[in-house]
């Protein structure tokens, strides 16, 4: 038997005899939550396909997680935070194998501050839920993933950027979104530590490789009954303006998407039928829909008026937009994977001169950001899938026109993100994970550490 298995055994062993450690080990389980949604990358599906997890644990508390840290510790095996397990690049996917850790029962909405709105919440709450509750309070969150329903929110922390709510409140790693953390860090006598902002940021989008995220301390929104309305522009140019103009103008907005007309054919259809057109999907105030209106005849769109989002349907606006456009389009042929890019200003001219180069081979799906301020134009663009190589000088192509790319097809932090090490973060994992235990291989400022 070699050492890693005697480990295993031995820390098996261990869990069998602790309260509070529920101990999944059907193969089929294993199988199950060693993946996440990494088949949307053709690259990472070769890579990931056969990573497995020996042992998956279930605490039922924070201080289960601390003795689940302490025994991994203890036994050298690395472990594998999950939550909902919807990442796309295998941020929960056990590179090492070893433990996987389920965080569903840490689940309690521990405060609400009635002047602030701030909310202290655990990692494994479903987002959904959150929001529901923090709607009965007059509060909502400010950003959700189009994976709100299933997601987590300390998954979404530590493995999402942003989404719905982006267009008026920019990206997770933006200071004012995380308030602080408490945290356990990974070591045979775990520490519980509450972090101010400044130092829960490094934790901030790690994929769980610094620290086991057990509260977030997060900002909210007060809630609004968002107005659902769609507009199809005949244009391509005209949409990309009014997006625009509405990104720009004093209304509040949650969503403003654009979707090329191909796509349409591909989604459901709760956004209308598709026709000629190109279409825009936003999320309004009540009082910005004569607005929208206005901007939209100025722009030469058709508005249609959805109504006010029903939350609890799941097949409003929201659920075409961001990556379940992308899931969506799959449904209907998997060949299909994606690019994430910020595109350059302006955006039209490197839309026209990648279209030039690949036609349609690749799908424009745009949604409007708040980046740094400024209202920008992000890129999920649908992709045609045909080999790494072709893929490979997309992104080179996309890149020369001026874009940033956010690259889907890889695993580490730094590789997806703005492709630098950032030493805040490996300075993190030295403190609370000095073994290199939590999720190895998904922080490339570790592993190439000196
Ligand atoms: P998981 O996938 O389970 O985990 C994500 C990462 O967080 C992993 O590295 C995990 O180890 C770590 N982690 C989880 N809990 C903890 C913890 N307690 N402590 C430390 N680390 C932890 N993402 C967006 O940002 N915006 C989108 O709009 C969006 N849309 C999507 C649409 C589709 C169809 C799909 C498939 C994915 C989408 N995603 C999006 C990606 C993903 O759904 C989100 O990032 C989601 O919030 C992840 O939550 P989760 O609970 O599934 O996390």
């Amino acid at each position: 038997m070699s050492l890693v298995s005697n480990a295993i055994e031995s820390l098996r062993n261990e869990l069998l005899v602790e309260q509070g450690l529920e101990l999944l080990e059907d193969p089929a389980d294993l199988r199950r939550l060693s993946r996440d949604c990494f088949d949307y990358s053709p690259v990472l599906q070769d890579q990931l396909e056969g990573c497995r997890a020996e042992l998956v644990v279930r605490p039922q508390d924070v201080a289960a997680v601390e003795r689940l840290a302490a025994l991994c510790s203890k036994h050298r095996v690395p472990l594998t935070v999950r939550g909902a397990g919807t990442g796309n690049y295998g941020q929960s996917v056990p590179l090492e194998g070893g433990v996987v850790m389920l965080t569903g029962n840490l689940q309690a909405i521990r405060h609400l501050d009635p002047i602030s709105g701030v909310v202290t919440v655990e990692p494994g709450c479903p987002m959904r839920d959150l929001d529901q509750w923090l709607r009965g309070h007059g509060r909502q969150l400010r950003l959700l993933p189009s994976t709100w329903r299933s997601a987590s929110i300390g998954g979404f922390l530590a493995g999402g950027s942003g989404g719905i709510g982006s267009i008026r409140w920019g990206f997770l790693r933006d200071p004012g979104h995380l308030l602080g953390l408490e945290v356990v860090s990974m070591q045979q006598q775990p520490q519980r530590l509450t972090l101010p902002a400044h130092q829960a940021e490094a934790l901030n989008h790690a994929y769980g490789t610094n620290g086991i995220i057990t509260a977030l301390q997060l900002a909210t929104a007060p809630a609004v009954t968002w107005q659902q309305l769609v507009i199809d522009c005949p244009d391509w140019e005209g949409a990309v303006a009014l997006m625009l103009a509405c990104g720009r103008s004093a209304i509040a907005l949650h969503l403003v998407t654009l979707l090329e007309q191909p796509l349409l054919r591909h989604l459901p259809p709760w956004s209308g039928p598709a026709g000629e057109a190109h279409r825009l999907l936003l999320l309004v105030s009540p009082d910005g829909v004569s607005s929208v209106q206005r901007l939209a005849d100025a722009h030469g769109g058709q508005l249609r008026d959805l109504g006010p989002e029903d939350l609890n349907g799941g097949n409003g606006l929201r659920e075409l937009t961001w990556n379940h456009t992308t899931l969506h389009l799959r449904s209907a042929d998997p060949s299909w994977t994606y690019l994430q890019m910020l595109l350059p200003q302006p955006e039209l001219a490197a839309m026209a001169m990648l279209r030039q180069r690949w036609g349609e081979e690749l799908l424009w799906h745009l949604e409007a950001v708040r980046q740094q301020g400024s209202v920008r134009l992000a890129a999920l663009p649908l992709v045609r899938w045909s080999n790494h190589e072709r893929l490979e000088q997309l992104m080179n192509d996309c890149r020369q026109a001026g874009a940033f790319l956010f690259n889907p097809h890889v695993l580490t932090v730094e590789d997806g993100g703005l492709g630098v090490v950032d030493a805040d973060q490996v300075a993190a994992k030295a403190r609370f994970d000095p073994a290199g235990l939590l999720n190895p291989g998904k922080l490339r400022g570790w592993t190439e550490r000196s």
